[in-house]
């Protein structure tokens, strides 16, 4: 399921370029393009839920592989030190509604 007008959903089709670094059965990956800390990856399932609540309540399952694949992420890319976030709802700061998980850290792996 896509959604015509979701930002998101066009980087699942490709018809918006991203900077991806994973892709699974369900489940994307890629740079924030507006980083707000040294590590800024977005993690997203390749179908359209609005936020995380909807998402762990049509499909928790996904969300456990989304929770998975952000903290695999993390290790790659951290030294162990990072914050996983959902901002849900607009007053929350969520300005993108398709599902996502923010994994933020100052703390490259490389110590960059
Ligand atoms: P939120 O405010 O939680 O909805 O987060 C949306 C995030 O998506 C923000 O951190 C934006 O910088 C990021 N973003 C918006 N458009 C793009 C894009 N085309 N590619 C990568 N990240 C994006
Ligand atoms: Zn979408």
């Amino acid at each position: 399921m896509t959604e015509a007008s979701c930002i998101f959903c066009k980087i699942v089709t490709g018809d918006i370029s991203s900077d991806l670094i994973a892709e699974t059965t369900n489940l994307i990956a890629f740079k924030d393009i507006a980083p707000l800390s040294k590590v800024h990856l977005l993690v997203i399932p390749k179908k359209h839920y609005r936020d995380v609540a909807e998402l762990s309540a049509s499909n928790p399952a996904q969300l456990s592989e989304l929770m998975s694949l952000a903290i695999k992420l993390a290790g790659e890319y951290t030294n162990g030190s990072f914050k996983l976030q959902f901002n849900t709802g607009a007053e929350a700061g969520q300005t993108i509604f398709h599902a996502h998980a923010h994994v933020l850290s100052e703390n490259p792996k490389d110590g960059s």
